[in-house]
């Protein structure tokens, strides 16, 4: 069976190389193969799934949805489903932490997001030069690869003149850069997924936004894969406090039940869109838009999931800390993005491997792939946590 996707699939496919099972169902934490073999999913669709795999609360709404034959695909017109998904994030989101945000509906992706803001700073400054900070990454189309700084994005990036320096993941000197080069915007991810759980501190957050401000340069902050609750409150930057960003990218969770969907949050100031100008078919995801104003309505109504969070991030850290100590490993990590730091990139996707063996999805990250990161979805639960946590440690003893 497996000889379909061998003969007939791009050599591009990635993640399926690493767990080479034929997955059907899914439920919370857990993914099962057709062979009816259980892992616990501690990659969560790549930060896709903050709420679980098929949460029975959306999938309901998705049911009677469909059966009704409400408008599925929409373009951007409007529908009672896009309707209670704006309502729902001014009510929850954006009206309690006072943010004065547009929204706009981009493609469905993260790159798609990340597109947009870079064209919208561009277009609110009149200038052309994007700066993104190393080890970073912001998806796979070109202006999202020409911001980004991995392996394959420096290879894909390498028959165009490079425009965009990227920049230390220092301050000092950024000020003279700032001077010299008169950047539009420069884009940050406040931990650094893919870069490997690097978590930007607080200090460092806040003199950034200050010298932006400073230097009139657009902030914008890459919230695709940590916001909506991944390191506790819904935006990864709120912990910082009093870094409001001038552009925030969202995507993945922010679909609810791993469906399609990008936002891009505009101080409503800087919405100097013309209608039309940012244009694409599929802006109108009904069954995201459902999905998404359900997971807002059921976890951000109050502070539990973020409380939740914080608490579960810090039994995983402890555990990490265990786990590293004996072996001499660093650990990483804010709220329920966290990573266990090995020497090589090898030792990492040996544990990896040997994770998927004992039934855990757990993926590498870093610029060698030194680091495993660890993802859950923001539901699981402690005795799932500890379960995953236990299984992490049996394959590192095992490698
Ligand atoms: N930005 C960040 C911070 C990401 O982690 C990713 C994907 O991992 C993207 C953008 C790109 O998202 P997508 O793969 O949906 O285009």
């Amino acid at each position: 069976m497996a000889l379909v996707f061998d003969a007939v699939e791009s050599a591009v496919r990635s993640y399926c190389r690493s767990w080479p099972v034929v997955f059907d169902q899914a439920r919370g934490s857990w993914i099962v193969d057709e062979n009816g073999n259980r892992y616990l999913d501690f990659f969560a669709g790549a930060g896709s799934l903050n709420y679980g795999h098929n949460n029975p609360l959306f999938k309901e709404e998705l049911l009677d949805y469909v059966s009704a034959d409400r408008v599925v695909h929409s373009l951007d017109m409007l529908t009672t489903a896009k309707r209670r998904l704006l309502e729902a994030l001014t009510r929850y989101v954006l009206e309690p932490r006072g943010f004065d945000y547009r929204v706009q509906f981009t493609g469905p992706t993260g790159a798609a997001t990340v597109e947009s803001a870079l064209e919208l700073a561009r277009k609110i400054t009149g200038r052309h030069l994007v700066l993104g900070f190393e080890n970073s990454f912001h998806g796979m189309s070109l202006g999202a690869i020409m911001v980004s700084d991995n392996g394959i994005s420096r290879a894909h990036s390498a028959p165009f003149a490079r425009q965009v320096p990227l920049v230390h993941g220092r301050l000092d000197g950024l000020a003279e850069v700032f001077a010299a080069s008169r950047p539009a915007a420069v884009i940050v991810e406040t931990v650094q997924g893919e870069g490997g759980v690097v978590v930007g501190e607080a200090e460092w957050l806040r003199g950034l936004s200050a010298l932006c401000a400073e230097h009139g340069v657009l902030l914008i902050v890459d919230d695709v894969q940590v916001g909506c609750g991944r390191t506790g409150p819904f935006f990864s930057f709120e912990s910082v406090g009093g870094v409001v960003p001038d552009i925030v990218c969202l995507s993945k969770s922010i679909g609810g039940y791993g469906l399609p969907l990008a936002l891009t949050l505009i101080r409503s100031d800087l919405d100097v869109w013309s209608p039309g100008e940012h244009s694409g078919t599929f802006r109108g995801n009904n069954l995201a838009f459902v999905a998404a104003a359900k997971a807002l309505e059921t976890y951000w109504a109050d502070d539990v999931l973020e409380k939740d969070t914080l608490t579960k991030g810090e039994l995983v850290r402890e555990r990490l800390a265990d786990l590293a100590c004996d072996r001499n490993l660093g650990v990483r990590g804010t709220g329920l993005i966290n990573g266990l730091v090995f020497p090589t990139g090898e030792q990492a996707r040996a544990v990896c491997g040997a994770a998927f063996e004992r039934g855990l999805l757990v993926e590498t990250s870093g610029r060698n792939g030194e680091v495993v990161k660890l993802m859950p979805p923001l539901t699981t639960t402690v005795d799932e946590l500890t379960q995953g946590l236990d299984l992490l440690s049996a394959s590192c003893g095992a490698v």
